[in-house]
């Protein structure tokens, strides 16, 4: 068993999860600030041994930084403070891993990493582009952050896998780019060829999964991928170079099962596995 708590950043660490607990800007159901609550509750249950990547968590030096607290009706200041909490873990020379929260707290995450790593590629698992302009008059919304985030970044280093929602102007600004890609396994190792040695932030929103395995999300779409899918994708890139990954948009009080939760810590494994190699 592996609780994630159980190690704080005062240990010698390579990964630092920081919680993001913020759903300021969400669109539809909130609920997603007690995602990080929820995600350390349930990583309580599962072994550290991770069967596909043959791994184990024992041997990955991560720590726990905790929740960061964050105002919840001031977006900018928000996002200040989760791109502060990111600048000072690569300071540390530990690669950062947000637990959100909702899909704009990566916003400054990336950010940060960015601007250490200016020739990193973003690999994005979403069931939505997140590619609006502007939402109801808003730029900072979690249904914009690949957008501001391809202000920096550039679209033509952005790969979106999982999309199967979006405006028709997203749909064309995706074609027009070719961002998006599919779990096929041809396009994923076409998507590994792209990386080439280039470092990889990779960001999880957890509606990426179909709803029947991830209800517990505050924007769900159906026809979504399987735990299988998502662990083969990831065996496929064990040998890339991570700089930066997060997990975003669990809304543990949508799923009174739990199950959810324990789905999305079962992500954080295996992603700090595979970053932590
Ligand atoms: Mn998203
Ligand atoms: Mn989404």
């Amino acid at each position: 068993m592996f609780d994630l708590t159980d190690r704080d950043i005062t240990e010698a660490h390579d990964i630092r999860l920081i919680g993001a607990p913020f759903d300021g800007t969400v669109s539809f159901r909130p609920g997603a600030r007690f995602g990080p609550a929820a995600i350390r509750a349930a990583s309580d249950g599962l072994e550290t041994w991770s069967p596909l990547l043959e791994a184990d968590l024992e041997d990955v030096r991560y720590a726990d930084a905790g929740d960061l607290e964050l105002p919840m009706g001031n977006v900018g200041q928000a996002l200040a403070l989760i791109g502060e909490a990111v600048r000072d873990c690569l300071q540390d020379g530990a690669m950062p891993f947000v637990l959100g929260g909702e899909h704009l707290v990566s916003l400054p995450a990336i950010e940060a990493v960015h601007a250490m790593c200016p020739d990193m590629v973003l690999v994005q698992l979403d069931a939505h582009a997140d590619q609006r302009d502007e939402y109801l008059g808003v730029k900072l919304s979690h249904a914009c952050v690949m957008r501001r985030v391809a202000e920096f970044l550039g679209q033509e280093h952005i790969r979106q896998l999982g999309i199967r929602s979006g405006t028709r102007d997203e749909y064309q600004l995706m074609r027009d780019y070719r961002t998006l890609t599919t779990f096929r396994d041809d396009d994923v190792q076409a998507l590994r060829e792209w990386i080439g040695s280039r470092p990889v932030y990779l960001t999880l929103d957890l509606d990426v999964f179909d709803p029947a395995a991830m209800p517990g999300t505050g924007t769900p779409e159906p026809g979504g991928i399987d735990w299988w899918t998502f662990q083969h994708f990831l065996q496929q890139l064990a040998d890339c170079e991570f700089v930066g990954m997060d997990v975003v948009e669990l809304a543990p009080g949508l799923d009174a099962s739990g199950c959810s939760a324990v789905l999305a810590a079962k992500c954080v494994r295996e992603m700090l596995l595979l970053a932590g190699r």
